[in-house]
């Protein structure tokens, strides 16, 4: 792992901050719409989604509920392990409820696939999810999100609470890390 500052580490810029600003805020519409006589828990998947979510909860101008989860996730390697482990649960119940799982980015999908199976077992009234990122080329369609932000290609990017190791996320944009930080020569 070669990790100089971010600046160097960022082989190119994939969405502004502003372009980020904008479709949050035009996610935050289509939610407020769909959940405006319900009031949905949106469950944050901790650490990657935790900008996205807060950005996403505050452009959304109805009353919702807010919960976390954490899940384990690629540790300090770039490829899916296919492995999820449930590492911090929701504080509350379900039962009923309409639930909107906020997170990061899906990449094989096995990650959602996962906690919509959990959740769903706990008989709420609807579960949907929302990603900021769809790696579209990375799962079979039966398997994606409801609700993404971007679809990209098939790249590691950091920021906007994306980490590599930890790092970088809180850039403010979402970027492309350069091969050479994670690469082993
Ligand atoms: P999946 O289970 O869909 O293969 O992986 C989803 C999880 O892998 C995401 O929540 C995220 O933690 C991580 N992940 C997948 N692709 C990337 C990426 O390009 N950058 C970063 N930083 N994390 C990723």
């Amino acid at each position: 792992m070669r990790i100089t500052n971010e600046k160097n580490d960022i082989e190119y810029v994939l969405f502004s901050e502003e372009t980020i600003r904008a479709r949050v805020a035009e996610l935050g519409k289509q939610l407020t719409e769909m959940y405006k006589d319900s009031e949905p828990i949106m469950v944050c998947i901790l650490k990657g989604a935790s900008i996205f979510y807060t950005d996403l909860c505050r452009q959304m101008k109805t009353q919702i509920h807010m919960d976390f989860m954490v899940v384990s996730s690629y540790g300090n390697e770039t490829q899916s392990s296919g492995a999820v482990r449930l590492i911090k649960d929701l504080d509350n119940t379900i039962i009923d409820r309409d639930v909107v799982i906020v997170e990061d980015i899906i990449d094989s999908g096995l990650t959602l696939k996962y906690l919509k199976e959990i959740l769903l077992s706990r008989k709420p009234r609807s579960v949907r999810t929302v990603c900021l990122l769809d790696k579209y080329e990375c799962h079979p369609s039966e398997i994606g999100c409801d609700i993404s932000g971007f679809s990209i290609n098939n790249a590691f990017v950091v920021g906007y609470g994306l980490d590599y190791a930890d790092y970088y996320r809180n850039l403010p944009y979402i970027g492309v890390l350069k091969k050479e930080v994670y690469s082993e020569e």
